[in-house]
């Protein structure tokens, strides 16, 4: 964070405020760590703070301290909007643009209040009076730390917000595999374990939380995906039959994607899986090396997020999805191959 960000944010924080702390839509670790650690240091320093979700998250990240106080705003719209409606400031943590809250954009593009974007994807949007973009970090919860150190607060920070920062990094870096772990990330990952993150602990309760209906949604999976070796490309789909035949749960499906990626020579893994709710598919990619997942998400499937991990979504069936994104794989051949 610049200089000047720190002295407006410090500004803003010199008397108590009634701040909202909002994550993107369908929080991973690291945008509901993010927030529950500014939730948690802004409470200590005399804010009355709120962190306001979209909706909801998954079970396996429900045990992070603080958990209980999140209000999930598709479950509880009028006292989410009234809350954000009386906020004196709104923090925005993990995304980088207000449309990636789907349908609490409504309310957020209408607040006056001051915004703070604390965020590590491209093309930030230009909506916060303290804007803290860096694609480079690994996650925002690496941010947060860093935001924290600007404010001279690293003191205050809680075996809490270790616990919930911690495990913001740990999920975002892969457990510290992807090429976003720097050398300063396990530096702030050891002093968080310094201050009482329970690292063993939280990396059981994030990944070894599997029920028997989510292995066998697994194998499903794996068992449905094709690989294009000529294309460097594999691709898993899942349908909602799929999905209902294994008594899907919010979360059952993270990480699924990744398996392509540990295919020897493969460059980019992409999952589709299909929401007949929203009546949509929804996508997600990863890539390794240069080949950007970002532009392609965001080409073509109305998405975006980093060089290596994005998201995107398609209004059409599984099937012609698959079908417009194999012709797109054969359009990238060069890219993919070289
Ligand atoms: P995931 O595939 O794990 O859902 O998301 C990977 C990355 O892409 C995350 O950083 C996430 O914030 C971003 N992302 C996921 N879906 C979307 C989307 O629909 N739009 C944009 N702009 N980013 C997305
Ligand atoms: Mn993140």
């Amino acid at each position: 964070m610049n200089s000047a960000d720190v002295r407006a944010l410090k500004d803003l924080l010199s008397t108590p405020k009634k701040i909202a702390v909002v994550p993107h839509k369908n929080p991973d670790g690291d945008a509901i760590g993010a927030a529950l650690a500014l939730y948690h240091f802004l409470n200590l320093k005399g804010h009355n703070t709120r962190v306001i979700s979209p909706n909801d998250y998954p079970e396996f990240l429900k045990w992070m301290p603080g958990t209980d106080s999140v209000l999930n705003f598709e479950k509880q719209e009028s006292m989410a909007s009234d809350l954000l409606k009386r906020s004196d400031l709104i923090f925005t943590v993990d995304f980088n643009d207000l449309t990636r809250v789907g349908d609490m954009y409504e309310t957020l593009k209408g607040l006056q209040s001051p915004f703070v974007m604390i965020d590590h994807h491209q093309s930030p949007a230009d909506y916060a009076t303290v804007m803290y973009s860096d694609p480079a970090m690994s996650s925002t919860c690496e941010m947060v730390f860093h935001t924290l150190d600007a404010l001279g607060e690293k003191g205050s920070i809680s075996s809490q917000i270790a616990d919930c920062l911690y495990a913001g990094i740990l999920t975002d870096t892969g457990s510290f595999k992807y090429a976003s772990t720097s050398s300063e990330t396990h530096r702030v990952a050891a002093f968080l374990m310094e201050k009482g993150a329970r690292s063993s602990e939280i990396h059981r309760l994030i990944f070894d939380t599997n029920t028997p209906s989510r292995l066998h949604l697994l194998g499903c999976a794996l068992n449905n995906m094709v690989i294009l070796e000529e294309y460097n490309t594999a691709y898993i789909t899942l349908s909602q039959d799929e999905l209902d035949q294994y008594q899907f749960r919010k979360g059952d499906t993270e990480g699924f994607v990744n398996y392509g990626l540990t295919l020897a020579g493969i460059r980019m893994a992409v999952i589709f899986i299909e929401n007949r709710d929203e009546g949509i598919i929804k996508i997600s990619f990863r890539s390794v090396g240069d080949f950007s997942v970002n532009e392609f998400a965001r080409s073509y499937f109305n998405g975006g997020g980093h060089t290596n991990a994005a998201g995107g979504r398609s209004e059409q069936t599984l099937e012609e999805t698959v079908a417009y994104f194999r012709s797109l794989v054969k359009k990238h051949k060069n890219q993919l191959t070289t």
